[in-house]
């Protein structure tokens, strides 16, 4: 579904230039809930991004859906983002727009009908439970409230792949994993393709079936959470393995 080959983003700031992601080649399989861990400033947001080309790659090409989004003009590339949603640790809501109305602005900006805006939204506000708040602003949610709101943003174009920026940060242990399990819920029930950037090992841990450990730009590690038998060699995938969460908590089966 997703093929990264030889990307690399390098940026250029007045201290110089800076290498982000060094230039590597990653498959993402149709169905996957693909995490992608390791700390902070390892480079996994800005790769992350590079799948719907919210950074444009220094090198390499970057294909989704058979499609090749690093040779498509602007206005194909507009069409083919709406196949990808994204949803972000700080929940982007917009705070003077009711939670409707923050569903509804992708479909607005791609100039769906009003009509077909209001049929999708209600549809995304019964897949995330919010059908009661859908008059309410994002001040009167709770984290985990706004988050939802964040993914039926995320799902309004339908997407077949959802990327996940650190999406329980900003959440407490219980509304994690609440979120989680709602996450694995709409992953089954759509058939999506989801990316997870986090730095907490037990979100890959409780909802990932395969994984990537980040540093300094590159893949240092992959995973199947499935074959326990896989022996881990970084230390962050020695922790990922050394779990009582892959033993008891984990959410899905992919098997
Ligand atoms: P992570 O998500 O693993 O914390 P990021 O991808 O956010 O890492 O960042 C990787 C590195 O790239 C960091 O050192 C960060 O400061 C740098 N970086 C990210 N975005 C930019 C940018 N727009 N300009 C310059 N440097 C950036």
């Amino acid at each position: 579904m997703i093929s990264l080959n030889q990307v690399s983003k390098q940026f250029t700031t007045k201290e110089g230039t800076f290498q982000a992601v060094a230039p590597l080649s990653l498959h993402i399989a149709e169905g996957d809930i693909y995490g992608i861990v390791g700390f902070s400033g390892a480079g996994k947001s800005t790769l992350l991004r590079l799948i719907n080309l919210l950074e444009r790659p220094t090198t390499g090409t970057v294909e989704v859906a058979g499609q090749d989004l690093t040779k498509l003009a602007k206005k194909e590339l507009r069409k083919a983002r709406q196949s990808i949603g994204m949803v972000f640790q700080q929940f982007y809501l917009l705070h003077n727009k009711t939670v409707f109305d923050n569903i509804a602005l992708p479909l607005q900006l791609a100039r769906v009908e009003r009509k077909e805006i209001e049929r999708r939204v209600e549809e995304c506000l019964q897949m995330v439970g919010l059908e009661e708040k859908r008059q309410h602003y994002p001040a009167q949610l709770s984290g985990g409230q706004k988050q939802r709101v964040g993914i039926a943003r995320a799902l309004a174009h339908q997407p077949k792949v959802l990327l996940c920026d650190e999406p329980t940060s900003a959440l407490d242990p219980k509304t994690t994993k609440q979120f989680l399990q709602f996450l694995r819920d709409l992953h089954r029930q759509l058939g999506l393709t989801i990316v997870i950037v986090t730095h907490e090992m037990h979100v890959v841990q409780q909802i990932c079936n395969k994984a990537a450990v980040m540093e300094e730009g590159k893949i240092i590690e992959h995973f199947s959470l499935e074959n326990k038998r896989q022996q881990a060699k970084t230390d962050i995938g020695k922790m990922l393995f050394a779990s009582p969460y892959l033993e008891e908590e984990r959410l899905v089966s992919h098997v």
